[in-house]
């Protein structure tokens, strides 16, 4: 299949939005940037076409994917019983990188391909205005998870990801980098409280200004054992990996960190292993390694930054890849998740 490919850099072409949502409305699949991730969306409506979505991904059935609408009204043709806490937080963050897990219309608007046969649907409103736009022109809501195959870390940019899914969609829409480079958080209200299943942009710290009553599911930063029930089935697959090794370093100390980081380094390659490091930019100078990039000096740069890094230290010819973790404040929650699972799990908390 060959694409359609449209610049939304610098100015957003309406006409080619229009386009590509007439691909949509065909069935088809469009590639589109968002303020989180980019997405590989299709009419959520059409059960056909999402079935598409999971196989331009290699992604399993039993991981449902976030519904992307542009108002209210769409919102509420396709939930029931929206609760006082889910208005309030619809106001408070929407449009933004928050997805809110709602109970799903019993008339099943939305097809079951798409919740993986959930009585619950994802749903959120993104802030990017070109996504937005693809929505509204599209006139039905969106079915799209991040762009990838699945396993690899998401699509931050078109260029990242244009070889493995060019061929998969029907439009590109180009706009650029995505502000924020993480995916958005996935929260569900249970009754009084707020569950955190997938930490993002939008921070427990924010989410408490709504209600006192937030927790954070076990497996946002613990394994899914075999056999154990999941909150959200996407907890459960290898996720943001790179094919070589990685390791996460994290201590409140920075100075034991980065010593931490200098030893693995040293006995490493004493054994002949090429390490590559991931670290803070003010820190770069103090490691041994003489491989070292630069993953920002702010939280927000490093959600920002690391998964088109992450996509890139396969073709380094190292062996082990030594990466600062952020710690859990914050965005950092979010860093932490994406990393520790970079890391298949292997990390050091001094
Ligand atoms: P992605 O689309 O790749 O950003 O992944 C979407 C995430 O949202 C996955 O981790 C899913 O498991 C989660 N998700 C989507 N819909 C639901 C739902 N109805 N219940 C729980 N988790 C969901
Ligand atoms: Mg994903």
């Amino acid at each position: 299949m060959k694409s359609k490919y449209s610049n939304q850099k610098e100015k957003i072409n309406i006409e080619e939005i229009k386009e590509a949502a007439e691909e949509i409305k065909k069935g088809n699949l469009v590639l589109f940037p968002t303020e989180t991730v980019y997405g590989i969306g299709a009419n959520a409506l059409n059960e056909e076409a999402v079935k598409k979505i999971f196989k331009a991904k290699g992604r399993a059935g039993d991981n449902p994917l976030i519904v992307h609408v542009s108002s209210i009204e769409m919102l509420e043709k396709i939930v029931s019983n929206i609760s006082n806490i889910e208005k309030r937080l619809i106001e408070k963050f929407w449009p933004g990188p928050l997805t809110i897990i709602f109970n799903r219309k019993s008339e099943k608007i939305i097809p079951n391909a798409v919740t993986a046969n959930l009585n619950t649907v994802g749903i959120r409103m993104p802030s990017n205005e070109v996504a937005r736009k693809l929505i509204e022109s599209s006139e039905v809501p969106i079915a799209a998870p991040s762009a990838n195959i699945s396993g690899k870390p998401s699509g931050t940019n078109v260029e990242d990801i244009l070889e493995e899914l060019q061929d998969k969609v029907s439009y590109i829409l180009d706009g650029g980098f995505s502000d924020i480079g993480l995916e958005s958080t996935v929260i569900q209200v249970v009754e009084d409280k707020i569950n955190i299943l997938r930490p993002g942009k939008i921070t427990k710290e924010q989410l408490e200004e709504v209600t006192k009553n937030v927790q954070v599911d076990s497996h946002v930063l613990h394994m899914v054992k075999e056999s154990e029930k999941v909150a959200s089935p996407g907890m459960k697959y290898r996720h943001y990996a790179p094919n070589t090794k990685c390791i996460m370093v994290y201590s409140k100390n920075e100075q034991k960190m980065i010593d931490k980081i200098n030893e693995i380094t040293k006995e490493e390659e004493a054994n002949g292993k090429k390490i590559l490091i991931l670290g803070k930019k003010q820190h770069l100078d103090s490691y041994i390694s003489n491989k070292k990039w630069s993953i920002g000096s702010s939280k927000a740069e490093i959600a920002k930054n690391i998964f088109t890094l992450l996509r890139k230290v396969d073709n380094q010819g190292v062996d082990l890849v030594i990466i600062e973790g952020v710690g859990q404040e914050g965005l950092g929650l979010a860093i932490t998740n994406r990393l520790i699972r970079a890391c298949e799990y292997n990390y050091i908390n001094l």
